[in-house]
């Protein structure tokens, strides 16, 4: 399992989706959700959360979680650097794509690779 779908799971934002070759007039693929994909564009429907685009869904999804001021805590307790000269700094720091998904993986917490 990857990184980001980790992360989309725990936070339960809905499926993951992995297809499968199905054999049906006008659909090629086919998740167990039932959505269908017809072209291989499609297969990019999972979000990368390494992109801006992704930074901001997976920001939203994480400010509604009963956890999100424990991470914020987290953050400020386990991960402050000296290179910060305060906490909003700090937090600044992590409005960035692919270290706000890291720390939120550690968080949560990701042993994968
Ligand atoms: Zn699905």
């Amino acid at each position: 399992m990857m990184k980001d779908q980790f992360i989309f799971e725990k936070l339960e934002m809905g499926c993951w989706h992995d297809y499968e070759w199905i054999n049906r007039v006008g659909v090629a693929w086919q998740c167990r959700c039932g959505h269908e994909a017809y072209l291989p564009i499609d297969f990019l429907i999972n979000p990368d959360f390494s992109t801006w685009e992704g930074f901001g869904k997976l920001w939203e999804a994480a400010k509604e979680k009963e956890w999100w001021k424990e991470f914020l805590v987290w953050l400020r307790m386990c991960k402050f650097e000296t290179k910060f000269h305060n906490e909003v700094e700090q937090i600044v720091e992590y409005i960035h794509p692919t270290r706000f998904r890291d720390e939120l993986a550690d968080f949560l917490p990701w042993e994968g690779e």
